[in-house]
């Protein structure tokens, strides 16, 4: 109960995904726009530009692309960083892919997202050929590295008059789609926008032709969006060290997301790998000091009673009953996007990076229902999910459930789920 009286706000990660064209960055840039993290100056500014090549419509999009171009430049694993947020919620947007591929990028994100926006054009024939081809690949691997949740946000709606048959139409065939590929009805919802006129996504529609429309908006939708947290209160204490500052007077100070379970100052702490246990001396969410904190936030603690050698990034803080258990072998199931077979590798996830090596490939499998295609094939073909074992060098804080990231050679070759 003490949980629900937390001010704090929740922090809530996602990806957008969808066709080239469908909206994606337009979308994105108005979500920024609307709720100020990008000034309107700002857009003007790429208007200008974009006007000047004849792009005009592009202006949001540029926003987003731009941001994409710096990002690009940065450390190679490092994932967007587009903050938005409202009084009850920090939104942060993995990845919103501009106009090239974006798949490398799409899993780093996706990753970690806590669900995940599915771009729909609304116009008449555009997006069921997405659904044969790159939207199912999406959607695919937002199923395969184990994204539950799907907001499918039904855009351009403004270029067909706001029809009430076409949202209805669309809704029927994508949550056909959805469910056939693994969604749960339930996990998938359906909102009408322009995120070109900016209707329907923190404000409601204006256009008379919509007024059939009473739903929620396509924020009112995010924010409802956050099930995988409440859920995961109840479960054991999990916290991933993506940071780790300086120690002083026998306090070590450090921070990171609680991915489930709750925490309150004076708690023993375990962490893994090392074993090693500590106090929380205190709790900082948002710049604010508090006693508890819960999933899906974004804390600083201040432990003691620990020497900082036993604590690294990538670490897991757990409590003592209730610890995560360490490992150096692991069977997954892996979607590629290069080919696999035996050989050296790193595992990723969040910040907890190890090297190991694919051990074996024990079958490749459908990609929609699961079940085994072939028995130990030698290789895996790009673009195949396959059910593999992974040998690391030493042991990780990681468990069945979890999404993982193959890299190799500084490439994503593979990401998927431990089982
Ligand atoms: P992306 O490839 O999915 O990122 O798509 P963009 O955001 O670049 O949008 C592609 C094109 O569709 C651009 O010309 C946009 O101006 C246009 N567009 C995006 N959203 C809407 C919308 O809601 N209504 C209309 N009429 N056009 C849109």
């Amino acid at each position: 109960k003490e949980f629900e009286k937390s001010s704090s706000k929740r922090s809530i990660s996602f990806v957008v995904v969808g066709h080239v064209d469908a909206g994606k960055s337009t979308l994105m840039g108005r979500l920024l726009l609307e709720l100020k993290h990008v000034e309107q100056r700002t857009v003007d500014k790429y208007r200008r530009q974009a006007e000047k090549t004849g792009k005009q419509s592009f202006a949001l999009a540029w926003v987003m692309d731009q941001r994409a171009e710096e990002r690009d430049r940065g450390v190679t694993i490092d994932i967007a960083t587009n903050f938005f947020e409202t009084e009850l919620t920090k939104f942060t947007i993995l990845d919103a892919p501009g106009h090239r591929d974006f798949v490398p990028n799409m899993i780093a994100g996706a990753s970690q997202a806590d669900f995940a926006i599915l771009v729909i054009d609304a116009n008449t024939g555009a997006y069921e050929k997405g659904l044969k081809g790159q939207t199912r690949e999406h959607v695919l691997l937002l199923r395969s590295i184990g994204v539950q949740r799907i907001v499918v946000a039904v855009n351009k709606l403004d270029m067909v008059g706001w029809s009430k048959d076409r949202f209805d139409e669309i809704i029927q065939e994508v949550s056909g789609f959805l469910t056939g590929l693994g969604f749960q009805e339930k996990h998938v919802s359906f909102v009408p926008i322009s995120g070109l006129n900016g209707d329907n996504i923190v404000k409601p529609i204006e256009d008379k032709a919509a007024s059939w429309y009473t739903g929620s908006t396509l924020l009112e939708a995010l924010e409802s969006s956050e099930a995988s947290s409440a859920r995961a209160l109840t479960k054991p204490l999990r916290m991933a060290i993506s940071e780790v500052f300086r120690s002083q007077q026998g306090t070590t100070t450090l921070s990171g997301r609680i991915d489930s379970g709750t925490m309150q100052v004076g708690d023993v702490l375990v962490v893994q790998p090392s074993g090693e246990t500590a106090y929380i001396k205190s709790i900082v969410v948002d710049k604010d000091t508090q006693d508890w904190a819960v999933a899906g936030q974004n804390v600083n603690l201040a432990l003691t009673d620990i020497d900082p050698i036993h604590i690294r990034v990538g670490d897991i803080l757990c409590h003592p009953t209730d610890s995560i258990s360490c490992d150096d072998s692991f069977t997954m199931k892996a979607m590629a996007f290069d080919h696999l077979l035996p050989s050296p590798v790193d595992l990723h996830r969040g910040r907890l990076h190890a090297p190991g090596r694919i051990q074996s490939i024990v079958a490749t499998l459908d990609k929609a229902t699961g079940d085994v295609v072939k028995k130990k094939p030698k290789v895996v073909q790009p673009g195949s999910v396959a059910r593999i074992t992974i040998k690391l060098e030493s042991k990780v804080p990681l468990e069945a459930g979890q999404r993982v990231v193959i890299r190799s050679g500084g490439e994503t070759i593979a990401a998927g789920l431990l089982e």
